[in-house]
């Protein structure tokens, strides 16, 4: 690829991620690996993420480094104690309502950028339509980010013909009846697979008011950063390819970030993108313990279960013999009550529990041979990575996609979703880790090599961010003329 040298600042890219962990994560990754290319980065989230970012990670010295970064705030509106991501719906109205006249403001009264560092770029997610809406009327040129599977993305795009074909609403009680409506995945996608808010008997439920427009919002923007990888997701992006031509797969971006950093010499020790506080005491546990025989267990940052569901993992988790890491948040389960003297005798013997860990650490620890997982994007991609095989327990959104094609696309794990027994639990953890550890163990090295070569010069997602780089200056160049 051509490199241009300017003799005026460098362009400068604007990043306002979706207000979650897991975007907020990768997003940050997406940030660094444009500094690394001499971007200038204003990384904009809401008030509360950056109250609780700039409480547990050492982002502003981490940054440092690249005196092109800047970190902004902007109110979304909501109140302090309103849980945001599980009622994602009220978090986008308030931020449409809310945050878009501010935001506005802020690009046009120089606080975001003034004439000496203009903003000539804005990357936002796809899901806050309201930042083209003002990137428009401001004339900004906008790349929208997705950070929820291509497979997902793709599912949504195919909602108005599910409508239309009178897939939806689901109607009858087979969950298994196969799906037809979704273009690449008629051999193994399920009603139960398809995003939960589709089990609504409802077509004005807003989720899927929300995302039936998903196609058309998605190809307003000038083009569409995803966090997926050629090799993973090939089949559909082809598909949404035919939406959104201008498709930048550049990832996964937390392992394309660690590539990058080493190939210029630059330590990539794992720093913490946290809006929680990390127990790292798990990684002391982690060092005692034989190689690969740790079950790490997460539902990531939204996910809530039933007091009666956290007992039948926990069952099935102690009864399954193995040793288990279980981050269990404090914000995590519905309810309280006593614990049987039985599972905390056999967790005493086999496991750790925090209420928050150093995730991709410990996926990539020579402990961990499974992971028990809500099949979030960023976990499901930071597992594919670390070659580490998984149990799936989707809860929302993307994720009872992701699971289905960890099963039955990629083989390399086990989709339990709609079950909660310990029975099943403890079978599928023995599976996993013992019975059928050979062959998902070869399955998921054979993935993360894949993610490898992706990232390697000349692979798939190395040439995307390359583009991706030169598209960006050539904006900045064409915002001069
Ligand atoms: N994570 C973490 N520590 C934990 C649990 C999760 O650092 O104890 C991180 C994890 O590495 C991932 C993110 O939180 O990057 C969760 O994102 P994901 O998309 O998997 O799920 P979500 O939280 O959005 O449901």
């Amino acid at each position: 690829m051509p490199t241009q040298k300017y003799s005026t600042p460098p362009p400068h890219v604007l990043i306002f991620p979706l207000p979650l962990q897991g975007a907020i994560n990768s997003m940050l990754k997406l940030a660094e690996l444009l500094c690394l290319s001499d971007i200038n980065i204003t990384f904009l989230i809401t008030d509360n993420n950056h109250t609780r970012l700039l409480r547990y990670t050492d982002i502003p010295s981490r940054f440092n480094k690249y005196p092109g970064f800047r970190l902004e705030k902007i109110p979304d509106g909501l109140p302090e104690d309103h849980p945001r991501g599980s009622r994602y719906i009220e978090m986008l109205e308030s931020m449409k309502t809310n945050t878009k006249p501010i935001f506005k403001e802020m690009l046009t009264s120089g606080r975001l950028g003034d004439k000496l560092r203009p903003v000539t770029c804005i990357i936002a997610d796809g899901v806050m339509g309201f930042t083209c809406d003002v990137a428009n009327e401001v004339g900004i040129p906008i790349i929208y980010t997705r950070t929820l599977s291509a497979s997902c993305l793709w599912a949504f795009f195919c909602l108005p013909n599910l409508i239309e074909t009178g897939e939806l609403p689901l109607n009858g009680d087979d969950m298994d009846t196969p799906i037809k409506s979704v273009p690449g995945t008629e051999n193994f996608l399920r009603r139960r697979d398809l995003p939960n808010f589709c089990r609504s008997g409802d077509l004005s439920n807003p989720s899927i008011q929300l995302f039936k427009s998903e196609g058309k919002e998605n190809s307003r923007a000038d083009g569409l950063i995803l966090n997926t990888f050629e090799d993973l997701e090939g089949p559909i992006l082809s598909n949404i390819r035919t939406v959104c031509p201008n498709l930048y797969t550049i990832g996964p971006l937390h392992s394309h970030l660690k590539t990058k950093l080493a190939a210029k010499s630059i330590s990539s020790a794992i720093s913490t993108n946290s809006l929680r506080k990390e127990d790292r005491s798990c990684i002391k546990w982690l060092d005692s313990q034989p190689p690969k025989s740790v079950i790490y267990v997460s539902f990531g940052s939204i996910a809530v279960m039933t007091r009666n569901q956290l007992m039948e993992f926990w069952y099935g988790l102690v009864n399954s013999g193995c040793k288990f890491l279980w981050v269990i948040r404090p914000d995590s389960v519905a309810g309280d009550g006593e614990i049987p003297a039985e599972v905390l005798k056999g967790t005493k013997e086999r496991g750790y529990i925090v209420g928050w860990a150093p995730q991709e650490e410990v996926l990539g620890h020579s402990s961990v041979g499974g992971f028990l997982t809500h099949s979030g994007w960023n976990s499901t991609l930071e597992s594919v990575m670390e070659g580490v095989p998984m149990i799936c327990w989707p809860y929302f959104m993307d994720q009872q996609v992701n699971s289905r094609f960890v099963e039955k696309f990629w083989k390399i794990g086990l989709d339990m979703k709609d079950t909660c027994d310990r029975v099943i639990v403890e079978k599928m953890v023995k599976d996993l880790m013992v019975e059928r550890r050979d062959e998902f163990m070869k399955s998921a090295d054979r993935m993360a090599k894949m993610g490898r070569k992706c990232l390697s010069e000349g692979g798939s997602s190395y040439c995307n961010l390359d583009r991706l780089i030169e598209d960006i200056k050539l904006m900045g160049v064409k915002s001069k003329q």
